[in-house]
């Protein structure tokens, strides 16, 4: 016979979408049946019929940063689930609505989104179903750039600060590899070792090893 999960620890069910030229994991995470989207990659319908299959409407779309790759799909989610709260951390308020910005003038397939309805920052805590989980500010990739973490089930959705056996592009304008490396340090690599890291591009890896074996920033 097991215990009973106690409020608030039950695992996050997710769903990854990889989607576009970029191939940007976008993610769908629930928690009794409430949905978060994590990312808006090019063409999000798997997302939408996925969503509408469960009969879920989502809480909140939120952004772990701002740059095209992440942002292209926000108005055909928000057209999908009208109503529904645009999240992302207040350094990248305005990348939403300047294309210079989040680098998609440069792509050549200039991208805004409506306003962010919430401006997120360090140490805010948001709840999905009975879990909360923790916003981590942990910029150099973008200067807005956030890990969402829920401590009970291990679990973190880091953007493209850290990869598996990568760390996020520091060639853009508006990245600083210095601000990266500290991030990771000391806002990722001091998770527990057995937290899986859910990133914006490539497979999920764990914290431990990153922390180890990562060959850009070593624990
Ligand atoms: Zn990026
Ligand atoms: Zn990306």
């Amino acid at each position: 016979m097991s215990s009973p999960t106690p409020p608030g620890a039950e695992s996050p069910i997710i769903d990854t979408f990889t989607l576009g030229p970029y191939a940007t994991n976008c993610y769908l995470v629930r928690v009794g049946g409430e949905a978060w989207i994590i990312d808006a990659s090019f063409d999000p319908d798997p997302i939408i019929d996925r969503l509408r299959r469960l009969g879920i409407k989502p809480q909140a779309l939120i952004l772990t940063h701002a740059h095209i790759d992440h942002i292209a799909g926000v108005r055909d989610l928000l057209h999908a689930f009208p109503g529904t709260p645009l999240w992302i951390h207040e350094a990248e308020r305005d990348w939403l609505l300047d294309p210079e910005l989040n680098l998609s003038a440069f792509a050549g397939l200039p991208v805004t989104t409506p306003p962010a309805d919430r401006l997120l920052r360090d140490g805010d805590d948001l709840t999905l179903g009975a879990a909360s989980w923790r916003v981590l500010h942990t910029p150099g990739h973008s200067p807005g750039g956030i890990t969402l973490h829920h401590e009970p089930s291990h679990t973190a959705f880091v953007g493209d600060a850290l990869f598996a056996g990568s760390i996020g592009r520091t060639d853009f304008p508006g990245c600083s590899f210095e601000q990266l490396e500290r991030s990771i340090r000391s806002k990722l690599y001091t998770l527990p070792d057995q937290t899986t890291i859910y990133p914006g591009h490539g497979e999920t890896s764990t914290i431990g090893a990153e922390r180890r074996d990562n060959p850009f920033v070593r624990g």
